[in-house]
């Protein structure tokens, strides 16, 4: 089943890996149905207005996952704040499946597994995105920017688990607490594809 998402006239997952396309199918073929006066139409099936909301998404996310287990920081995740394909690359970070060279070695594909933001160490999610020296310094930087004491997270859990709330009661300033990490994450990911696809230099600090 082929899966695209619009957002505000963007499409996503626009250049969605193969695996991310088939988790998507596969959480979602239960959840489309087709009938509109006999011409075949894909509706979100969960809803009575059979509309698709993120809400309502990352519930049934949660449930297959998770069962009725409860977990606090999916909501950290699935917020309107930022761009759905922002939100699927935290969840899959979250469920460590993110292609770093640790999962690719797992899955058969022969590499170097080495970290190409610092080319010391092997390449793992807790590394890459929290104990590279590279990213650490990312980190330092944005804890400065509040004021705050710098948070040593090995996972995406741990970090939600010590970001506690907002330092600050402007509305601006609280989503800015939100959205902030997604975007760090997100460029560090960015900037290790842009090493090893188009063997860029590291951007200085
Ligand atoms: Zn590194």
């Amino acid at each position: 089943m082929e899966v695209t998402c619009w957002k505000d006239s963007q499409e996503w997952p626009a250049r969605g890996s193969e695996e991310d396309r088939a988790l998507l199918s596969h959480v979602l073929e239960d959840r489309l149905c087709s009938s509109l006066k006999g011409r075949d139409v894909l509706a979100w099936s969960p809803s009575p207005k059979e509309k698709f909301s993120v809400a309502q998404c990352s519930t049934i996310l949660d449930r297959n996952l998770y069962g009725l287990a409860k977990v606090h920081w999916w909501k950290k995740i699935w917020n309107n704040f930022s761009w759905p394909k922002y939100n699927f690359f935290l969840w899959l970070l979250a469920q460590k499946k993110c292609l770093t060279w640790e999962n690719l070695r797992k899955r058969g594909f022969q590499g170097p597994s080495i970290c190409f933001l610092c080319a010391h160490n092997e390449e793992c999610i807790s590394h890459l995105f929290f104990l590279c020296p590279f990213s650490r310094e990312i980190w330092h930087r944005w804890w400065e920017v509040w004021s705050h004491g710098c948070v040593h997270a090995t996972s995406l859990i741990d970090f939600w688990d010590s970001l506690g709330r907002p330092p600050a009661k402007n509305s601006f300033l609280q989503v800015a607490w939100m959205v902030g990490p997604i975007f760090i994450l997100w460029n560090l990911w960015l900037e290790r594809n842009r090493k090893i696809f188009c063997d860029s230099e590291l951007d200085s600090l």
